[in-house]
């Protein structure tokens, strides 16, 4: 990995997958990523993809989403901190829940001092079209 040439494919590599990962808003799998990629980079591997994936995980520039039973997800939106999945569909649909929300949600926790961070995952069935606009911007329907 010394040699210059290497790294700069690598640095390539790492763009194309960034790129890839930000075009979609479907939250991609690994293995969606890399058919996507190897249409810019035909000679791209599955190692290589994988690999920069947890690099750019590492960076904090995409965010991996793990959900039991369920090949793991990629989010470039690093805004939200809430997902709501159809197994049905098997769609990932952005909540949005804020630090406020959540702390109404706890309520009297009192060993709770601060919530420096939170990673929510919701599952259920969807009842309207990924491409429906409440959906869209987040928001649970009633
Ligand atoms: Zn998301």
């Amino acid at each position: 990995m010394n040699n210059p040439l290497s790294k700069q494919r690598l640095t390539k590599q790492r763009k194309l997958i960034l790129g890839v990962v930000k075009s979609t808003c479907y939250h991609p799998t690994a293995e969606q990523i890399y058919k996507l990629a190897k249409k810019n980079l035909p000679k791209i591997s599955v190692g290589t993809v994988y690999r920069n994936l947890d690099v750019l995980v590492d960076q904090n520039l995409i965010k991996r989403i793990d959900i039991p039973g369920e090949p793991v997800r990629f989010d470039a939106d690093l805004t939200h901190k809430a997902h709501f999945v159809c197994k049905r569909k098997g769609v990932i649909y952005d909540l949005k829940i804020d630090k406020e929300k959540l702390a109404e949600l706890i309520g009297e926790e009192t060993f709770i001092e601060e919530i420096d961070d939170f990673n929510i995952l919701l599952f259920g069935s969807s009842k309207t079209d990924p491409s429906e606009r409440s959906l869209r911007k987040g928001q649970l329907t009633k």
